[in-house]
């Protein structure tokens, strides 16, 4: 990108959040708050107005006289949607430009192969705008979550374990489908921007989420900056081995933490003790009915993930650690041994810094994570390349 244009995208970034982070502002007011002169304010406002992002509004207090003129997001002036692309179906979210889902749709997956996927995909995208009469032309972009290994810069799934992908450029699938801008990237990683957008990670610099539930996962924001390795692979903690001569996991090693936390091994376990249960949301209903089989099960998963997590705490030290996946059904069940199994084994001075946060999961979670692999760009600077 030349020097030119990526001043006046850093710029036009500065006056977006401005935006955002006021509600409604003056013209007059972004330029002193960005400290850009007021031609540039308006020559860019005027940009980000064509461009639907932003709309005039007089709402806000009078100063005597006639009420300014204020900028604000349009919200409903641009739209993207947010997809979780599961092993049989796939959610797709709609939402305006604050993450507010307006209309959902489910796609169910018959043929599971890319370019049928992509096909199948688009369709849904078209049911979805339908539903609420938004032209793809107010489509900003489309973002994907799904499990694996993703190398998000070049819209590559390397590996995913639901599908048997290998090294399918998904993203220009998609693309070329939609005739839109497509971003993928891991599930559990679209989670962690949700949560450091609009969530439990806003203004914390180092913040780690874990996900129970199907599997376990890790998105880890480190100095403000979400972590994806080397090769879009950092997070895989539900394949960090508790015991080498412990089951077979479904990654062919033995004795991974998903094998004591993840739901259906949960089920399995309980199963081992002579419980008839058919899987874990009957588990759980189980244990809080006070049956001591059940509560064991969680209680020794409960422990083996709090050493696990406060492993964590050992080597990132952060501020928050935000828990979510659908295992959070389980509550005080599972994160009651977890929290003391923390405490055992966190470093005292690191267990001092870091609060751990259990956020319930809705519905809409994974899709307005999905969303904001593309609100994300539209509110910060792009990247040098
Ligand atoms: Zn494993």
């Amino acid at each position: 990108m030349a020097r030119r244009q990526l001043l006046k995208a850093i710029n036009r970034a500065a006056i977006l959040n401005a935006i955002k982070a006021h509600g409604a502002i003056a013209r007059t007011d972004i330029a002193a708050y960005t400290g850009l002169s007021p031609a540039t304010v308006s020559s860019l406002t005027a940009e980000l107005i064509r461009d639907g992002l932003v709309h005039e509004t007089r709402a806000g207090a009078s100063r005597g006289g006639r009420r300014p003129i204020l900028l604000a997001l349009n919200a409903e002036g641009a739209y993207v949607v947010g997809i979780k692309l599961a092993e049989e179906d796939a959610t797709l979210a709609l939402t305006d430009l604050h993450a507010h889902v307006v209309a959902r749709h489910t796609v169910r997956l018959v043929e599971r192969d890319p370019l049928s996927t992509s096909r199948q995909l688009g369709q849904g995208v078209d049911a979805l705008l339908a539903s609420v009469g938004v032209t793809r032309g107010r489509l900003l972009g489309v973002g994907v979550g799904l499990a694996g290994v993703i190398d998000s810069q070049a819209g590559l799934c390397r590996v995913s374990p639901h599908n048997g992908w290998r090294e399918v450029p998904f993203s220009k699938l998609l693309e070329d489908e939609l005739g839109c801008i497509v971003y993928l990237d891991n599930n559990v990683n679209t989670l962690t921007l949700v949560e450091q957008l609009y969530g439990a990670g806003q203004h914390v610099s180092n913040f780690l989420v874990v996900t129970v539930g199907h599997g376990i996962g890790l998105g880890i924001v480190a100095n403000g900056q979400l972590y994806r390795g080397a090769g879009g692979g950092a997070g895989e903690f539900g394949h960090t081995v508790i015991d080498p001569h412990g089951y077979v996991c479904g990654c062919g090693n033995r004795g991974c933490l998903e094998t004591f936390v993840a739901d259906r091994w949960l089920v399995h376990r309980a199963r081992e003790r002579g419980l008839d249960v058919p899987g874990p949301e009957a588990l759980t209903a189980l244990a809080r009915e006070g049956n001591p089989a059940a509560v064991e099960v969680f209680a020794q998963a409960g422990e083996v993930l709090g050493q696990a997590v406060a492993n964590l705490v050992n080597l990132f030290n952060p501020a928050r650690i935000i828990i979510s996946g659908e295992g959070v059904r389980a509550g005080d069940l599972l994160f009651g041994p977890m929290r003391a199994a923390m405490q055992r084994h966190m470093f005292a001075q690191l267990a001092e810094d870091v609060e751990v946060c259990i956020e319930p999961l809705t519905d809409d979670t994974w899709a307005r994570g999905a969303a904001s692999l593309v609100l994300e760009r539209i509110f910060s600077v792009p990247p040098l390349n």
